[in-house]
């Protein structure tokens, strides 16, 4: 199993260096058929690679994570002949009807372009269920963000890789990940430095030392990825991580990079 990052930055920008290149907004690419979250960094695909993906899973509604669902369930029409199933919870989708198809931002997909047949199909998984797709299986973690969120855990025959979405402290995300076998890497938010904290505590997002909170006492031999740090504070996001975080080891998600699992 192939995770392909196509974008984890926590907003849109045009700075990176070599150290920290995030591209679009959240992403992944489980081998060509598996989105995870559907954020800016899925332009990087290329019209063929976009009609492959049949399944897109969602962490939740935020436009950050959702940008490209729609768009991209219009464009890979006439090139599929089956709809996008969409994984999220029954609240996000409850969000995804009520806010984006609902014919006045964007059409309907669930009923075009017939009931029938439609461009997408919404299918319901909620924390600690799971879905397995030809030996992938995804299940939902807990997560604590200002709407309705979850994380995931992608497990293949040999090995795991969770994923926190968006989250702020969440102790029971690292209690589910760290008994979790198999276990590679943990990619995890970290949007703010700690001059932020009360940004953090206000967008239900972490900042290192609400990570490094969490994880007093949690035996991680997982390495961290960090994701969604936001422009242009990434830098300093990692070093205060690094002195919080003393003997872990971590690093910058990059766009482009293929973790194999
Ligand atoms: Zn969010
Ligand atoms: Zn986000």
């Amino acid at each position: 199993m192939n995770v392909r990052v196509l974008g984890c930055s926590g907003a849109i920008s045009s700075a990176s260096d070599a150290a920290h290149d995030p591209g679009g907004t959240t992403a992944l690419l489980v081998d060509e058929d598996i989105l995870i979250d559907a954020g800016t960094g899925v332009a990087v695909l290329t019209d063929d690679e976009l009609a492959l993906v049949d399944h897109v899973f969602l962490t939740h509604s935020h436009l950050d994570h959702i940008a490209y669902l729609p768009l991209m369930i219009d464009a890979v029409g006439d090139a599929r002949d089956t709809p996008v199933t969409v994984h999220a919870s029954r609240a996000t989708l409850d969000i995804l009807q009520a806010h984006i198809f609902n014919n006045l931002i964007w059409p309907d997909f669930t009923r075009i372009p017939s009931p029938d047949a439609p461009g997408v199909r919404f299918e319901a998984l909620e924390t600690g269920e799971h879905v397995t797709l030809n030996g992938r299986t995804v299940t939902g973690l807990p997560a604590r963000h200002t709407v309705p969120s979850m994380g995931f855990a992608i497990t293949s025959d040999t090995a795991c890789l969770a994923f926190s979405g968006d989250t702020t402290s969440n102790p029971e995300f690292w209690a589910t990940v760290c008994a979790l076998p198999g276990l590679r890497h943990v990619i995890v938010e970290t949007a703010y430095p700690d001059a932020q904290i009360a940004l953090a505590h206000a967008a239900h997002h972490y900042c290192p030392s609400l990570v490094a909170d969490d994880l007093r006492g949690v035996q991680m031999k997982a390495e961290l990825l960090i994701s969604h740090l936001k422009p242009p504070h990434g830098a300093q996001i990692l070093d205060e991580l690094r002195a919080a975080l003393p003997g872990v080891s971590l690093r910058a998600l990059r766009a482009g990079e293929v973790l194999i699992l």
